[in-house]
């Protein structure tokens, strides 16, 4: 059975993975290969980050491995928090002040128009792919919903009118960025 390598500490990511790959693939976590240090991200874009990642893995341990890296562009700032999506408020990784930081840059700003990206980084026997996962919508101006998490409250997507964090979790996972590149990766693996 091929085997792969996810770089990730998020368990969450991990069933999500696992749930669109099946059973003839198995799936290892970092934990599984008793990699326990959390690889810094220093790249200034999200397919650097995710590389890294994948990098680290199959540099150290010699297996075919993946790893991802998220953000939300927000065109009206030229792209940002982007790859500094979960410290853009300062190092805390604190949701409450992300959002507050960024309805404030935004205030009296028209174009509100946004997207999630995520980008899987695979290295298989050396060789890179990327696979990438887009959705459009938009900054609304006040948090609504209470699940999902990160931006979830203040970003509707488009041809909604709903917020992530109002829509939950199922319907989101329908349609969220990162599940579109899941599924690309999720096809590629299955399709070699
Ligand atoms: P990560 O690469 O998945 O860790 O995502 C980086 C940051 O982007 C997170 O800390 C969140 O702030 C934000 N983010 C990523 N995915 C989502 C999402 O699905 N909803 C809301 N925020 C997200």
């Amino acid at each position: 059975m091929k085997k792969y390598v996810f770089a990730t500490n998020n368990a969450h990511k991990l069933e999500e993975v696992k749930d669109i790959l099946g059973d003839k693939i198995e799936l290892l976590s970092m934990k599984d290969i008793n990699c326990l240090v959390d690889i810094p991200e220093t790249a200034d874009t999200l397919a650097g980050n995710a590389l890294i990642k994948a990098r680290y893995i199959y540099e150290n341990y010699h297996l075919n491995c993946f790893a991802d890296d998220t953000g939300l562009e927000v065109e009206a700032l030229n792209g940002a928090p982007g790859v500094y999506s979960a410290r853009y408020a300062g190092d805390a990784h604190n949701s409450e002040a992300n959002m507050k930081k960024l309805l404030q840059e935004l205030e009296g700003v028209e174009n509100r128009k946004a997207q999630f990206r995520t980008v899987f980084a695979l290295i298989i026997d050396g060789k890179e792919h990327l696979f990438e996962g887009i959705v459009k919508g938009e900054i609304v101006k006040a948090r609504k919903g209470t699940s999902g998490f990160g931006y979830d409250p203040i970003f509707v997507p488009e041809g909604y009118t709903q917020t992530f964090a109002e829509m939950g979790n199922a319907e989101k996972n329908k349609i969220s960025h990162r599940a579109k590149a899941t599924q690309k990766l999720c096809k590629f693996l299955k399709s070699i």
